[in-house]
């Protein structure tokens, strides 16, 4: 069998050296290493992708975010609602801004942002919402963008683990996650579903004006050469990094395909195990990339399968332990442990399994027949 990783990059690369190594080979003899040509064919390649018409490349997920929260020019004291159970990068930045972060409990079966305590977190002060795509499927942008029109808020899509998924709204039409709200921050960290071999990120939005701000915040606050009209940050996508992101772009379907395959046969051998609540998705629609494997061990014993899976060889991770609201950096008087019930109770049962674009079939039988020997012993 080949060796068990969380994710393995390395034989993804194999797959595309050629192209990979000729692009990088070209920038070094070019030395056209920031803002080259390949940074701007890899956005306009995404734009299309996608279908947006504004993609900003920039230095990585994290920033991606706070950029787009800088171009909607929100002000300290506006609050921004975001779902407990996430990263912390989205809160982080709100709190950096001197915006008030409000976090809110997100739903069992998804795992993304409740709408019930979306709606109840609503203040008059309430400028932003920002829903997480967790794990690689959207949030529920129907109910999202229909809150955020009656209440005149901006949405601010965190889409750093879900590019290429598809929404499919309530009509039936899809639209690719990460284009239905005013803007959408991405990351390319190299195990996001499209990576890079360092740190990248981008935003997106349909928003023409928006778009402009953000093209100057990226680069100190210039839309002439040295003029700096507004306070803005040096954050780029460099054309290395974008070089490899172009040569991964075409295959990101097959990526996704990839992924959603191993996320169907992990949940086919765990069809008969009671003790596991497992992702349900439909495989023959494309709304769930999987950016990770994530299920519940609902029987108490997710610790030690943890440690069983871990002195077995088999790579496995708790994403996440800890809900923000109890994190001491973003604690709050203002919330209440009784507000979090799906949160507090999903940090003690979720475990995140191997996903990659190749895992095989072997693997798979090896990593489940081991989990459900475990749980049903
Ligand atoms: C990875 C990630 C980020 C941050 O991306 P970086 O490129 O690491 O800064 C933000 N939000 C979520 C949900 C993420 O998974």
């Amino acid at each position: 069998m080949r060796k068990l990783q969380m994710v393995d990059l390395k034989s993804q690369y194999e797959k595309i050296k050629e192209t990979v190594d000729s692009s990088i080979q070209e920038i070094l003899e070019n030395t056209t290493y920031i803002n080259g040509p390949h940074v701007h064919a890899f956005q306009k390649n995404l734009e299309t992708y996608l279908g947006v018409k504004h993609v900003i490349p920039c230095a990585n997920g994290t920033d991606a975010l706070q950029i787009a929260m800088m171009g909607l020019d929100l002000k300290p004291g506006d609050e921004v609602i975001t779902a407990d159970f996430t990263f912390a990068a989205t809160v982080e930045v709100v709190g950096l801004l001197q915006l008030t972060p409000v976090l809110v409990d997100v739903e069992m079966d998804t795992m993304n942002i409740s709408i019930e305590a979306l709606k109840k977190a609503i203040t008059p002060k309430t400028k932003a919402i920002v829903p997480v795509h967790l794990f690689g499927r959207a949030a529920n942008m129907d109910a999202i963008m229909q809150i955020a029109k009656e209440h005149n808020l901006y949405v601010i899509e965190d889409n750093a683990q879900a590019i290429g998924a598809n929404y499919t709204h309530a009509d039936g039409s899809k639209t690719k996650a990460g284009v239905i709200g005013h803007v959408a921050a991405t990351s390319f960290f190299p195990s996001k579903n499209l990576g890079c071999y360092g740190d990248g990120g981008a935003i997106f939005t349909n928003d023409d004006a928006l778009a402009h701000r953000i093209r100057g915040i990226v680069n100190h606050g210039m839309y002439e050469r040295y003029h700096h009209d507004v306070i803005g940050v040096n954050s780029r996508l460099d054309s290395i990094q974008a070089a490899v992101l172009d040569a991964k772009l075409p295959f990101l379907d097959t990526y996704s395909a990839a992924r959603r395959l191993a996320a169907f046969n992990y949940n086919k051998a765990f069809e008969n195990n009671p003790n596991l609540g497992t992702p349900a998705f439909d495989m023959e629609g494309d709304d769930h990339v999987f950016h990770q494997y994530v299920m519940r061990v609902t029987n108490g014993q997710r610790d030690a399968l943890l440690a069983h899976l871990q002195a077995a060889g088999i790579p496995c991770a708790i994403y996440y332990p800890i809900p923000l609201h109890s994190q001491k950096a973003y604690a709050d008087t203002r919330y209440k442990e009784e507000d979090f019930p799906v949160t507090n109770q999903l940090v003690k049962e979720v475990i995140a399994l191997p996903m990659h674009t190749e895992l095989d079939e072997e693997q798979i039988t090896f990593i489940t027949s081991t989990i459900n020997t475990f749980l049903n012993a």
